[in-house]
Parts: C-alpha cells; sequence; structure tokens
C-alpha cells in the first residue's frame, strides 16, 4: 500500500485537471476504519463476521448526518467484496474498495444493491417490487442487498408487506434499514432486525478528525476554529465537512481564523458574551447595553444573543458544580479561564436566577416584533435583580413562584436542569415558533437564512448563503438551483426545517440551472464594488499616493456605528 492510500480516508490526490470534489464526498469513508466515532457497532460486526453468524437485516438509527447511509454502502461492500483477485468467497469485515462489487456499490450502481428512500416511496406498490425481486438469486454478487432509508415512513401496509419477507428471508436477501425515528418503526419489524444505534461524534473527537484532514487538504486553521465547526456540526461528521469546505472557499489567504468562522456562522465572539454577562452580574448596566449594541452592529442576531448568554450561564453553573465541565467554552482558551474565575465569584443562586430571568427572555426576545429591545428589557431586568442580594429566599420565591409568561410559554422549571448532560442549547431551543395571527411573509432569501439563524441552525445557514442560486420564493414555495458543493441533502433538510419553523408546508423544487448569485456571492461583489468606489475618492487617492504600499484593508460605516450612542443614551434615562 502507497503513502496516499490511507484505507480510511480515500486518499487518492487528486490529479489537477479533476474537477473538485467537496471534501464530504471526497471523505466519506469506504470501509470501517475510516468510519469515525462508531467503535461498537464496528466491532459488534466484525464478531458476527468473524463468527459468520451475519444478521439478515440491519436497522441503523441516529440523528441525520451521523452516516447512516455510509455505513449502509459499506456493509452492502463487506457482505459482496470478491477481494483485488476476486477469489474472495465469504464475507469480509475489510472490504478491499478496489474490485467490481466495492466499486460499484460506492457509486450506488451495483444491480444486486439497492437502494431505496422510503420518504418519497413509502406505499405497498413499492415495497411489492422489492417483494417481488427477492425470490430471484442475485445478478453477480454474492447478496442481494435491500437498502431502505427513513424506513419509518413506510405505510403500515407496506410495513406488513414487509414483514413477511422478513420472516422468512431468502438466505441470500440482506436488508439494511435506516431511520432517524426508531420509535415510529413497528415492533415487529424491529425484532427481525439487528439494530445499531450510531451516535454523535463528540465534538472534541470531530475536531480532531478535522485537523488530521485539515493537514491532509494542506489548510493551515485555527484550533479554535475547528473546534467552532466541530460544535456547530452537532455530531456530524458531514455537516462538518461540509462547513469546513464552505470556511476553505471563504478563505482568501493565510490561515483562517476562529474570528472568520464565528462570522460564516452568524455567532457573536464568545468573549464579548462573556464580558457582556460580567457587567450584567456587576449591575453595570450602560455599559452593558452599550456592548450589546457593538454586538448587534456587528452583526450578532438578538436571539442568538440571547442563546449564548443562556449557553453562559450554563456553563458557569456546570464548571461550579464540577470544574474542568468542557462545553460552551472550550477547555484551556482564554475565554474557558475567564468563565472559570467569574463563576468562582458567583453564587448558584444568583446563577440560577440569572438563568430564570434568561430563560423566560428568551421566549419574550423571539416573539418581540423589535427582538433587539426586548433583548435591552432583558438585560436591564438581569442587571437590576443582581444589584439585589442573591439570598436563597429570594431564588426560593422565583423558583416557586415563576413569573407568568403566558399559558404553555411558560418556561420549565430551572431547579433540576444543571448537572444534566443536556446543553442549554438544547433545553432553550426555541419550539417551533407558534405561528402568529399574521404569518411572516418571505420575499427574499435573506429571510429565510434569518429564520435558520433564529432557529439555531447555523449549519443550514451557512448553506443557504453559500449553495442556493435562488429561482423563485414565495411564502410556502421556494425554487433554487443549488451550487456545486451544495450537500445531496440540502432540499429535503430545508423543506423539512420550514416545514418544523413556520408550521406550514412547504414547496421545495430544484432547478437545473439559473437562479440569482448566492446570498454569499452578492456579499462578496457588494463589498468589491464598495472598496472600487472608496478607492474613487479624492481624499483616499491622495492618502495612497502620499503612503507608497499603503493598501486598503476594511472599509467602515462611521455612520452606523455612530447611531448606536444615541439609542444608549435613550435608554439609560
Ligand atoms: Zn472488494
Amino acid at each position: 500500500m502507497s503513502d496516499n492510500e490511507d484505507p480510511g480516508f480515500d486518499l487518492g490526490a487528486p490529479a489537477k485537471s479533476e474537477a473538485y470534489r467537496v471534501l464530504a464526498r471526497k471523505y466519506r469513508p469506504s470501509d470501517f476504519t475510516g468510519l469515525i466515532g462508531q467503535e461498537a457497532l464496528v466491532r459488534t460486526l466484525s464478531n458476527a463476521f468473524a463468527l459468520n453468524r451475519i444478521a439478515h437485516a440491519f436497522m441503523l438509527t441516529g440523528v441525520r448526518g451521523v452516516g447512516k447511509t455510509t455505513t449502509a454502502r459499506i456493509i452492502a461492500r463487506a457482505l459482496n467484496c470478491i477481494g483485488p483477485d476476486g477469489k474472495n468467497t465469504a464475507p469480509t469485515i475489510q472490504p478491499c474498495g478496489v474490485c467490481d462489487a466495492c466499486v460499484t456499490i460506492a457509486e450506488s450502481r451495483n444491480v444486486d444493491v439497492q437502494e431505496m428512500d422510503a420518504a418519497s416511496r413509502t406505499g405497498i406498490d413499492d415495497i411489492r417490487e422489492i417483494i417481488e425481486g427477492v425470490r430471484y438469486a442475485p445478478a453477480s454478487a454474492r447478496y442481494k442487498v435491500y437498502i431502505i432509508d427513513e424506513v419509518h415512513m413506510l405505510s403500515k401496509q407496506a410495513f406488513n408487506g414487509l414483514l413477511k419477507t422478513l420472516e422468512e428471508p431468502p438466505p441470500h436477501v440482506k436488508f439494511i434499514f435506516a431511520t432517524t425515528e426508531i420509535r415510529k418503526v413497528p415492533v415487529t419489524v424491529l425484532s427481525r432486525c439487528q439494530r445499531f444505534d450510531l451516535r454523535r461524534i463528540d465534538s472534541m473527537e470531530l475536531a480532531d478528525y478535522l485537523a488530521k484532514l485539515a493537514v491532509k487538504e494542506n489548510v493551515k486553521i485555527e484550533a479554535d476554529a475547528l473546534a467552532l465547526i466541530a460544535r456547530a456540526a452537532e455530531g456530524s461528521a458531514r455537516d462538518a465537512l461540509s462547513l469546513l469546505d464552505q470556511a476553505i472557499s471563504h478563505n482568501d489567504q493565510g490561515e483562517i481564523g476562529a474570528s472568520a468562522i464565528r462570522a460564516m456562522l452568524g455567532l457573536a465572539d464568545r468573549g464579548r458574551i462573556l464580558d457582556l454577562f460580567e457587567k450584567m452580574m456587576g449591575g453595570k448596566i450602560a455599559e452593558a447595553l452599550a456592548d450589546l449594541g457593538g454586538l448587534y452592529d456587528s452583526g450578532a442576531d438578538a436571539l442568538a444573543v440571547m442563546q449564548d448568554l443562556l449557553e453562559t450561564v450554563h456553563f458557569l453553573t456546570r464548571i461550579k458544580v464540577s470544574p474542568g465541565a468542557q462545553g460552551f467554552f472550550d477547555g484551556g482558551s482564554g475565554e474557558a479561564k475567564r468563565a472559570a474565575e467569574m463563576a468562582a465569584k458567583l453564587s448558584v443562586p444568583a446563577l440560577t436566577r440569572a438563568w430564570q430571568i434568561f430563560l423566560r427572555g428568551l421566549f419574550e426576545v423571539r416573539d418581540a416584533t423589535r427582538p433587539i429591545q426586548a433583548l435591552e428589557m432583558v438585560l436591564i431586568r438581569l442587571a437590576y435583580a443582581a444589584d439585589l442580594p442573591p439570598t436563597d429566599k429570594l431564588v426560593r420565591d422565583l423558583l416557586d413562584n415563576p413569573p407568568p409568561v403566558g399559558g404553555s410559554k411558560l418556561p420549565p422549571r430551572s431547579g433540576g436542569n444543571f448537572g444534566e448532560g443536556a446543553s442549554a442549547r438544547a433545553q432553550a431551543a426555541p419550539a417551533p415558533a407558534a405561528i402568529p395571527e399574521s404569518a411572516p411573509t418571505f420575499r427574499k432569501l435573506e429571510d429565510i437564512a434569518a429564520l435558520a439563524a433564529a432557529n439555531n441552525a447555523p449549519v443550514l445557514k451557512v448553506h443557504i448563503e453559500n449553495d442556493i442560486h435562488l429561482v423563485h420564493l414565495e411564502t410556502g414555495r421556494i425554487e433554487f438551483r443549488p451550487s456545486a458543493r451544495a450537500p445531496r441533502t440540502l432540499a429535503g433538510d430545508l423543506q423539512q426545517k420550514l416545514k418544523d419553523w413556520t408550521g406550514q408546508r412547504w414547496s421545495v423544487s430544484i432547478a437545473s440551472e439559473g437562479g440569482a448569485p448566492t446570498l454569499a456571492e452578492q456579499k462578496k461583489s457588494a463589498k468589491a464594488a464598495r472598496f472600487e468606489s472608496v478607492m474613487q475618492e479624492p481624499m483616499v487617492r491622495a492618502v495612497l499616493d502620499r503612503f507608497p504600499g499603503a493598501e486598503i484593508v476594511a472599509v467602515r460605516d462611521v455612520a452606523a456605528e455612530e447611531s448606536v450612542a444615541p439609542i444608549i443614551d435613550e435608554k439609560d434615562e
């Protein structure tokens, strides 16, 4: 094996002429050694293969993006690999990757390995096709393999049809099912499958993986930047790779920094969030509001800031009860140290009270017509509360009588939340926003991107900004041409999320040509135009002439920055 044939990473150095392949496709694992974070599955399968006790049907479950389809294809290869010399007569846990079976399965064009998406083919007729086909021997492979994705979407009738085959499967047939919602799969079907729960990949593990991959790709990127990507990907290697891809394509030169990733994801600088929180807890309301104005001005979303503040409180409380806990602030970073110092000074009752106020604030900010104003009011409330002595009684009163927020929106009591593994983000994730009486209308793609940001979906937001050439948009319908880098699942993901977020059905269609430049492209050309016009200013020209070698590094809108001050003065009175 030569150096660049790493079995795990499919690392054939691309020839210069080869079209750019997105990282997620380029590094899609082709065998079990390349599958990161799924050791338990690999161990169990290895044993089964070694003992020749291979199940007839497998059920792969896990959240989207953990690699269910990829794993299904690897299992199909393991079942059918005949080895480089074509002499391998039994399934192998180490498929060779070069034989005809391995190659055709990886490219989804093996006649004996059929993939079907139950999300689009739910009926009994679709299953009947499979049931008919099961009777015939495979054309060339060892096994006929049926991969059925999102199997929980099958109709009841389809499940019943499938069940008969699952009860007595012919020896040459294997089923591999994948699902994001295992509870919707009938027990009768489940009981006939060997089940594997694919876990989310730990963000540290994911960051390590990205770091190795960056080295292979000759990309310079800060460790903090990788940590941000890993965390935004929430355990999905596919999302992480696609974010890294975007980061690389955004980068003009040099090392990719954490600030660039933060800007890409629409995240506020965590150090600044910490500043803001510190000032509020110190009762320094005017300074806190000034900080908020700065964050808002640099593009941070009010709801995102609110969520970050909740994460901050959660993290501080966590490290108070178990020092060294990982989370919102990266271990070892300057912010993590500052957070630890801050946590030492604050009492648990004070933190609990902050949590309570923020949690209630989250709903207020989410539902406000002007979220930034609602956020300012939340900060003011906390700053004044922080002035009061944080007595246990005060807190107990608050916990016993949570301030009414109205109906079902009442936030859960925070008492039991601390110390659990779930992050504040998960607990505080806004439920699909109740549809207001006048449902929001969507006219611009920016509206959709903002919706993704407000619903804490940075990965999708990045794809909306970078991979959508908009053809048509109206509320309930969007048509676009995906960019070459767009993930295969973009249209489906978008449709699901739009439904979750707006409470109405969306038709999402794909155009093969046309469409406007992406939001990122528009932003880039606007920036270029701005630089160009600044270059034409006589003052600027004069400066550039006077200082040979000087260059313009940024163009800032002074008027916009100054407009922050009056807002703060107003609030201060
Ligand atoms: Zn093979």
